[in-house]
């Protein structure tokens, strides 16, 4: 497919799972495509190498999102680089669970530093570059609507939090023709949740169509919204959860 040539995307997180998904997809599509990564230089070096041997072009970008002044770093460094900024992804993300009373406010920090503090200071730097008809698509979780278990209220604010910055933003930038969404997976196979982990038995039932989404599977849909059919969406939200929030 060719409907993002010409185009620059910037994704987060773009070493292992659904953002190097995503990253492999809008390479496909025709993007030159930035990554992220915090510690897996191997893994993201192997993405880039992917994008590369297909045809394409690509820059890996240590920046861990825990120090926002990095993350504005990596949207300059990849506007530097090539010369332009149309996509941003901010899809890096943890997973830290406990129950209340146990979590600390460490752990209140380290999460909401790498959900949201992270997606701020990159918003705010894109913002400065994105042109007419540029797109910010953020990745946020089915458990930010519907919490079925204990353990995961931090997980749940910090992407509950991404919800509202959306629609705010999407405000922000509707006068500039740029849209701004957030896509809230559900159980999705990847090293932070495995299709055959300790916990998936229990994920898959509460889904209609029992089956964890392949990281793919998401980054279709974040194709779909940064490509030219998702112009005039903006300020939503789209769940991909197999139905589990149903
Ligand atoms: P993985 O743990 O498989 O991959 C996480 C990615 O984010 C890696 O590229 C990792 O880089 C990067 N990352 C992690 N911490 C940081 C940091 N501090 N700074 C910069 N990059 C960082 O996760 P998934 O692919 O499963 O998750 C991607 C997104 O999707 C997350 O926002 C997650 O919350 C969300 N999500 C996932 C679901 C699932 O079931 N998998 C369900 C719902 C939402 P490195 O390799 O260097 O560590």
């Amino acid at each position: 497919m060719t409907s993002l040539n010409g185009k620059v995307a910037l994704v987060t997180g773009g070493s292992r799972g659904i953002g190097a998904a995503i990253a492999r997809r809008l390479a496909d599509d025709g993007a030159r495509v930035a990554i992220t990564y915090a510690t897996s230089k191997d893994k993201a070096a192997a993405v880039v190498a992917e994008i590369e041997a297909a045809g394409g072009e690509a820059m890996a970008i240590q920046a861990d999102n825990r120090d926002g002044d990095a993350v504005v770093a990596a949207v300059e460094t990849a506007v530097s680089a090539f010369g332009r900024l149309d996509i941003l992804v901010n899809n890096a993300g943890i997973f830290d669970i406990g129950p209340i009373g146990e979590l600390t406010l460490e752990d209140f920090d380290r999460t909401m530093d790498v959900n949201v503090r992270a997606v701020f200071a990159a918003v705010s730097a894109a913002a400065r570059h994105l042109p007419e008809g540029g797109r910010i698509v953020s990745i946020g979780s089915n458990l930010a609507g519907r919490v079925p278990w204990p353990t995961i209220s931090l997980y749940s604010l910090s992407k509950a939090a991404l919800v509202g910055f959306t629609k705010g933003v999407a405000r922000d930038l509707g006068p500039r023709n740029i849209t701004v969404n957030i896509v809230h997976p559900g159980s999705t196979d990847t090293d932070m949740n495995p299709a055959d982990g300790e916990l998936s038995d229990t994920q898959r039932g509460l889904m209609a169509i029992p089956r964890y989404n392949e990281a793919g599977d998401v980054a279709g849909l974040v194709a779909w919204l940064a490509g030219p059919d998702g112009r005039s969406v903006t300020g939503a939200e789209f769940t991909i959860d197999g139905g589990a929030n149903a």
